[in-house]
């Protein structure tokens, strides 16, 4: 007889994929990273796992996994839902952004050191702060964590802290005024150089603290997701509405 074992886990749904009827295969991300399980019945409106298992909604999850590892839901507790009350056009583009960015770039059994940025991002925009520049703090921490962060301390080519100009995404950073001369690289005001810093920079504990203008925020979804798009192919189609917002 095939055995399965009872195991819980904690998450925040970040992709919901109907399989048949209403079952679904449910990805989260947790503290130990990207987990997935089927979840059976849960498109029926008497499912009594609705409740936790939509996207972006945190819960418990009850899973018994085979001997072969797939996980099914047997139970779930909801924990918080990250919906605000009030939808505006501005948080349910950034939601969709977040929930899209993270089921397309973390792999499963990674991402357990974004799972606190993707916590406090949402309750920070169901708090009612600045999505944009929450959405894009957000961004910055996943491109950390996926190895294609920024470098934004120095110039990329020769390390100097000083008379930081301009920056270039091929090369992965800032450069000088001595090294800002090549193809891919772009001038950029004090003010973008100081944003972009702030935004790969800014501690968790800090998230909240500025809030930047539309006009500074939008352009940079626009590039960073170019940029995202060179290295990995990935297409974000919530960068789209985010670009309408403007
Ligand atoms: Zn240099």
């Amino acid at each position: 007889m095939a055995t399965s074992e009872k195991i819980v886990k904690e998450g925040i749904v970040i992709r919901l994929s109907q399989t048949k009827e209403a079952d679904a295969m449910v990805n989260a991300l947790g503290p130990d990273g990207l987990f997935s399980f089927y979840a059976r019945g849960i498109g029926k409106l008497t499912s009594k796992n609705r409740a936790s298992v939509q996207a972006l909604s945190h819960a418990s999850f009850a899973l018994s996994v085979s001997s072969s590892g797939s996980a099914t839901l047997t139970e779930s507790k909801p924990i918080e839902s990250f919906l605000p009350k009030e939808q505006k056009l501005e948080q349910f583009a950034i939601l969709s952004f977040l929930e899209e960015i993270s089921a397309k770039i973390i792999q499963p059994g990674e991402g357990g050191e974004l799972y606190p940025w993707l916590h406090d991002c949402l309750k920070a925009i169901k708090e009612g702060f600045d999505p944009l520049t929450i959405g894009l703090i957000y961004f910055a921490h996943l491109m950390v964590d996926f190895g294609i962060g920024l470098d934004v301390d120095e110039c990329v080519v020769c390390h100097k802290k000083t008379a930081i100009n301009a920056l270039s995404y091929e090369e992965g950073g800032f450069l000088c005024n001595d090294h800002c001369h090549g193809e891919s690289a772009v001038m950029a005001s004090p003010r973008k150089l100081k944003i972009l810093r702030y935004l790969f920079r800014v501690p968790l504990t800090s998230l909240t603290r500025i809030a930047f203008e539309r006009g500074e925020t939008i352009p940079l979804y626009a590039e960073l997701g170019l940029y995202l798009h060179q290295l990995t192919g990935t297409n974000l189609k919530s960068l789209s509405v985010i670009e309408k917002l403007s």
